[in-house]
């Protein structure tokens, strides 16, 4: 390991390679409480500073984990000891097409500002996790995040048109995969292989993304409900309704009362909670809102919210509360466990959207049967929900309960035709339920088949080991 830092600083220069352990500590955790170690950090530039990294790690057969901001929620970004390749030095929008509807980004642009940049041209790139102000784009793409704009705008594998790589080989080769148009039939898609690859393939140094026009107008509906049964009749009736939300956002009534504590609003926020917003036209603001309002009364809500564009939600703090579910699940895991050091892991399952209100009413009973205290939200509009529990670092016994939690929701989410990781990704932590996954559909083949793929484009298995498969 030694020999590999000394001759990488010689290769890539000193001020590139940090070996201080307090840096180093920095970008071995993550925000769910786990955390790890390396030996060393180092900031490339450009494309071939990766390749001479990559070249040097197969050479001495040292693990290499690539990192953006390290917002990952399922360990997918700790290192084990071995390098961590951090993108912060290349952070920049190399350029903007309108015409084409493309822009080409740097792996370490931060989704934020790159959307900040589009709003000059009244564009924006619609992914949007709730950690956007600091999740970069080459993380997005390796975790194949989604966000709160999902149930219009899908996920990052929706968004991605081609990438530069840089394989863990010999050389260190940099390739190119992917178009610049947004109809590509290059063979095997492998744009599509890398998105949500989790760093185990391949380092991503730069990608060609869509964009798309900020649209002219957002409602933004904001209501409680007492009861689990109205919040449900509410989404029902307008997911049939042919209008195609930007966002359906959900939080359960107790989360409410732990984001409250999070983050102050001034309106009455109580019950179960339930956000809409809906892209249109100027004309159409007027209609949409009233009839957003009339859905969410007539469904049993005994408050609702209204905005006419999403700067005035923003400024009402109509989204403040969604955007802490994770803050608040911190919150509740805190308050249970005082003093102690923490670890929540909220869950990702997605279940098809006609047995949403089964899976809550089943996580919650569950939750009650283990005597486990859970916070339910999610983005409700594609049938992804977040419940979590949380448990202290030190008691083994609570975090071995917990993983049969895990187990349990798993199992209710494969039950109703659903899936055990939507947006998050496999890390360390869903390795098992990945597995159960594949199990249930009779499919264990394809994680062979996924296993021989990690081998093809990592022979030395040196790039993020452990992870996924
Ligand atoms: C408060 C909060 C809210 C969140 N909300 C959402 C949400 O709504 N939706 C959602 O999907 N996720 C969400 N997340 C999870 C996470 O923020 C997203 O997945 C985010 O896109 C990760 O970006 P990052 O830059 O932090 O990546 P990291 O966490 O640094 O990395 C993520 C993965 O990508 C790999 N990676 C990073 N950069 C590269 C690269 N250049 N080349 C190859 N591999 C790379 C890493 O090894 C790791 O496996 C949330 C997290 C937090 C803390």
């Amino acid at each position: 390991m030694r020999a590999f830092v000394e001759e990488l600083r010689g290769v890539l220069g000193a001020s590139k390679v940090v070996v201080d352990p307090a840096i180093v500590s920095l970008y071995s955790r993550e925000p769910t409480g786990l955390s790890s170690e390396a030996m060393a950090v180092v900031f490339p530039e450009n494309a071939g500073d990766v390749s001479r990294i990559l070249s040097l790690a197969y050479k001495h057969g040292v693990p290499v984990y690539p990192q953006g901001s390290t917002t990952d929620l399922s360990g997918g970004a700790l290192p084990e000891r071995g390098v961590v390749v951090s993108f912060e030095r290349m952070n920049r929008v190399l350029s903007v097409s309108i015409l084409d509807s493309t822009v080409d980004v740097e792996a370490g642009v931060r989704l934020g500002d790159l959307n900040i940049e589009l709003s000059r041209y009244k564009y924006m790139f619609p992914v949007d996790p709730g950690s956007v102000s600091i999740a970069t784009v080459g993380g997005a793409i390796n975790a194949g995040a989604g966000g709160l704009r999902g149930a219009k705008y899908g996920t990052m594998r929706d968004w991605v048109l081609g990438l530069t790589i840089v394989l863990p080989d010999e050389r260190g080769s940099i390739v190119r995969v992917g178009c610049r148009t947004t109809k590509c039939r290059q063979g095997y898609d492998l744009v599509r292989l890398i998105v949500g690859s989790e760093g185990t393939l391949a380092v991503v140094t730069d990608a060609t993304l869509k964009i798309t026009p900020l649209p002219e107008a957002t409602v933004v509906s904001l209501a409680f409900f007492p009861t689990l049964e109205g919040f449900y009749e509410a989404y029902r009736v307008i997911k049939s309704s042919g209008v195609q939300p930007l966002m359906m956002e959900f939080m359960d009534s107790e989360t409410v009362e732990l984001a409250k504590q999070t983050v102050d609003v001034s309106f009455k926020a109580e019950g179960n909670m339930f956000l809409v917003a809906v892209d249109c036209n100027v004309e159409a603001v007027e209609r949409i809102e009233g009839w957003l309002r009339k859905v969410m009364i007539e469904s049993g809500a005994t408050s609702v919210y209204t905005a006419r564009s999403m700067e005035e939600a923003e400024e009402m703090k109509l989204i403040a509360l969604r955007r802490n579910l994770f803050a608040a699940q911190i919150a509740m895991t805190a308050k249970l466990y005082p003093g102690k050091s923490i670890v929540v892991h909220p869950e990702d399952i997605a279940v098809p959207p006609s047995k949403l209100l089964e899976a809550i009413r089943a996580i919650r009973a569950v939750s009650d049967e283990m005597g486990l205290k859970v916070s339910i939200g999610g983005h409700v509009g594609d049938g992804n929900i977040h419940p979590a529990v949380g448990y202290p670092l030190d008691d083994e016994k609570a975090r071995r309960k917990v993983y049969e939690w895990y187990r349990e929701v798993a199992r209710i989410a494969l039950k109703l035709g659903g899936t055990v990781s939507a947006e998050h990704g496999i890390g360390v932590i869903k390795k098992e339920l990945l597995q159960m996954e594949l199990e249930h559909m009779g499919s264990i083949k394809a994680l062979e088949i996924m296993r021989s793929i990690k081998r093809v484009f990592d022979p030395k298995n040196i790039l993020n080991p452990g992870k996924v498969v």
